[in-house]
């Protein structure tokens, strides 16, 4: 039965390091439930589907950790919402995921517990900071995946590793149980290998969650994956001609356009707002959000406490120092420097305004526009230990982070390979809340690649 042979698959495939734990008694039991409902004809939407959950979402009774020394040995009180409806819709969860500490990163070399590998290509990364949920999906070990997008952490593993990865509009998926990395970002979303099966996964796991006040109390719209009809397109003109894009992407990127045309769409370039502050802004607010989030992990109420701290200042201070890795702190000094009281307005207080300007911009696009389209990234995945500047490394979110900026639902999808072997993935955005007419257009105009 499926999730037996998850198990087997999640064992041989152990090298990738994509787990960080199976939950195999969990997911038996679970499983053995399950049969029995479906014996008995009333199995749920879910039945039938094994999937994992990132190590920053909380399942009753299990362990979690954001991929980060200072969770060692916590196990979660409650269930994140999401993980009661996957439940409830008798999906499987066969474990938890490896990922970037805090879900801050875009290689998976920042989790606190190895790197985890691409199937595509163990010596290539596969990307992050949802590494482990993606290379789960693209082993084949799993259906489906929950991730976490803040600045692109679903959609660049996605295009990495070949997968189908989905964040939805900002307030359409609750956070209540996922642990925060910037409150005004988060999204939980899911990969696949398909757009159905992402699908069906954000079909249980929308809508509104009175535990967490910023989701929506729109409905949400039913999902059916038929033809949207001839649609108006947006693509990103400056995306495609900036120094470092992959020339194969570039070039795979116009064959889609010209392709989208001749099927008879309205498709057409359009300017990024303000480009080159979308990644500067995302660093200043993620971070400074990320320093006031990570304020509680002080060694007195969760995981790692130091042993060698006397009194509560130092344990504060050792606890810090020996629990978070170089990233995390390199993410709360600089969040903590642009919130104090004499950079407030410079940076805080400016990249706020820009946020707006930035959403607002494409808000407006959206007046024209059914879809903005452009790549996901600027290159395929990149060897581990490749990059080791943290602010190249930063600009992997390039063509990500406007999505999270605007609060709007975008989606990865792999219709490329490079010649080098590897996928890439296409990435197309739509208005808030427009997820149900998104995921038509993408299984519909963009047949991905197996
Ligand atoms: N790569 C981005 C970062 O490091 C995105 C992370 C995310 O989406 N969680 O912040």
């Amino acid at each position: 039965m499926a999730t037996k042979k998850a198990l087997e698959n999640a064992e041989a495939n152990k090298d990738l390091n994509a787990f960080l734990e199976v939950f195999d008694e969990s997911a038996m039991e679970h499983a053995a439930r399950v049969d029995e409902r479906c014996q008995a004809g009333y199995a749920g939407p879910l039945s039938g589907v094994v999937l994992s959950i990132k190590d920053n979402i909380c399942y009753k009774d299990h362990r979690v950790g954001a991929g980060s020394k200072i969770l060692e040995g916590f196990t979660s009180l409650y269930s994140a919402t999401v993980v009661e409806r996957l439940l409830a819709a008798d999906a499987v969860i066969l474990g938890r995921t490896n990922c970037d500490e805090f879900a801050m990163g875009s290689s998976n070399e920042n989790s606190a517990y190895g790197n985890v590998l691409n199937p595509v290509d163990r010596t290539k990364v596969p990307g992050g900071s949802s590494g482990g949920a993606a290379a789960s999906v693209a082993a084949g070990i799993v259906h489906v995946a929950l991730g976490s997008d803040t600045g692109g952490s679903i959609r660049q593993p996605a295009s990495f590793t070949g997968t189908v990865g989905f964040k939805p509009t900002y307030g359409r998926v609750s956070r209540y149980g996922l642990i925060a990395f910037a409150s005004s970002f988060d999204q939980i979303g899911p990969f696949a290998r398909n757009v159905e099966d992402v699908a069906a996964t954000y079909t249980a796991i929308a809508g509104h969650d009175p535990k967490d006040g910023t989701t929506s109390k729109r409905p949400v719209e039913p999902i059916s994956l038929d033809h949207p009809g001839k649609l108006r397109i947006g693509y990103f003109r400056e995306g495609l001609e900036r120094a470092g894009m992959d020339p194969e992407i570039v070039a795979h990127m116009q064959a889609q356009i010209d392709r989208l045309k001749k099927d008879g769409h309205t498709v057409e370039p359009i300017d990024v707002p303000l480009i080159d502050h979308q990644v500067p802004t995302y660093y200043i607010l993620a971070t400074a959000e990320a320093s006031s989030n990570l304020a509680r992990f002080d060694g007195i109420h969760f995981g790692h406490r130091s042993k060698a701290a006397k009194g509560v200042e130092e344990t504060y201070r050792l606890s810090r120092t020996e629990g978070f890795g170089p990233e995390v702190k390199r993410r709360i000094l600089l969040g903590t420097f642009v919130l104090s009281a004499g950079y407030y307005d410079a940076y805080y207080g400016q990249a706020q305004r820009v946020r707006r300007i930035i959403r607002d911009h494409t808000l407006a696009a959206f007046e024209n526009y059914d879809l903005l389209i452009g790549p996901t990234c600027p290159t395929t995945a990149f060897a581990h230990g490749a990059i080791t500047d943290p602010v190249a490394m930063y600009l992997q979110d390039i063509f990500t982070v406007q999505a999270n900026l605007a609060g709007v639902p975008a989606i990865s999808l792999p219709t490329g390979t490079h010649s080098n072997g590897l996928p890439f993935g296409m990435h197309v955005m739509a208005k808030p809340f427009d997820e149900a007419r998104l995921l038509a257009a993408a299984a519909a105009l963009f047949p991905v690649i197996r």
